[in-house]
């Protein structure tokens, strides 16, 4: 096999908990992932000469070893001694620095590629361990589905699958900056989400119960700089959305639903506002990488 092609998820969390600041600078976070079927395609292609070369649909993302796509190559390239190079082209559909974790999802779908391409059998765990120095969201990535991330978000725990929904996405025109999220956030002051209470409703496959239980302690942060945020989530509440949370450090909001029709009349009420940048109508997202 010379060249493969593989869909790279983003994920929302269903909830966000932070539960302590650590001395290396890092959080602690308590949070429950999800795939959703919105995807960037990869094609990486073995090459003869040494090296790594990206080429990408959006003209200002980074195709040198900024990349977190470059950043995996060369990490798997040095952990497996090879000696040959690879060349990736990547079409990116996941909006980017939207707390979707798309950067995270191309490395994962290339060291999930890599390992097939040269035929080096590593395991999940052993692709986790190399995934984990390029970034803390990228274990998941490599395992997707429904999971509960611990630590700094590396440590995973596999869940019942997610109740199969609509689910509406939507994203302001605005830009957020991870780090000013964390470190603006007063950990004396939010109200924790009782993760627990949501996989115990997971368990019993109960979609309204793990809507209910839906929480993100950094909106606190994002939601009083940028309120466009939180009118994004009210006008998916209005319109029939069992509940409306913002993803990661935002600014991305997503909506469960359980109707798709319900689900499309909030997607226009949310075009009509012109509330968000862009706004993407998809699905829970509970299969392999395909
Ligand atoms: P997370 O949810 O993990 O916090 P995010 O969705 O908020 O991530 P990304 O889309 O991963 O953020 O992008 C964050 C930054 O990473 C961008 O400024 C971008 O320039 C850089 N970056 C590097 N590689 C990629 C990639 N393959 N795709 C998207 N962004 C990338």
């Amino acid at each position: 096999m010379e060249q493969i092609r593989v869909k790279a998820y983003a994920k929302v969390n269903l909830s966000l908990d932070v539960l302590k600041r650590r001395a290396d600078g890092y959080h602690d976070v308590r949070m429950i992932m999800q795939t959703i079927d919105l995807y960037d395609d990869l094609a990486v292609q073995k090459t003869k000469e040494q090296g790594i070369s990206i080429t990408a649909n959006l003209k200002f993302l980074p195709v040198d070893e900024n990349n977190l796509i470059y950043k995996a190559a060369k990490l798997f390239l040095d952990t497996c001694g090879i000696s040959e190079g690879i060349a990736v082209d990547l079409k990116k559909h996941i909006p980017v620095a939207a707390g979707m974790a798309g950067g995270s999802t191309d490395a994962a779908a290339v060291l999930y590629s890599m390992n097939e391409l040269f035929q080096t059998e590593l395991s999940l765990s052993q692709l986790m361990e190399i995934g984990v120095k390029i970034g803390a969201d990228v274990p998941y990535c490599l395992m997707q589905g429904t999971a509960l991330a611990e630590g700094i978000g590396e440590k995973l725990t596999k869940l019942p699958s997610m109740v199969k929904c609509p689910v509406l996405a939507a994203k302001p025109g605005i830009h957020v900056s991870t780090a000013f999220v964390y470190g603006n956030l007063n950990l004396e002051q939010v109200v924790h989400p009782d993760i627990d209470a949501q996989i115990a409703a997971m368990e019993k496959q109960d979609l309204k119960a793990v809507a209910g239980h839906m929480g993100n302690v950094l909106e606190s942060v994002t939601i009083s700089k940028y309120p466009v945020v939180e009118k994004i989530k009210r006008c998916m509440k209005e319109n029939g959305a069992l509940n409306a949370l913002m993803s990661g450090s935002g600014p991305t909001v997503f909506g469960l639903f359980e109707e798709e029709k319900t689900a499309k009349a909030a997607y226009q009420a949310l075009c009509d506002q012109g509330l968000a940048k862009w706004v993407y109508l998809t699905n829970i997202y509970n299969g392999s990488r395909r």
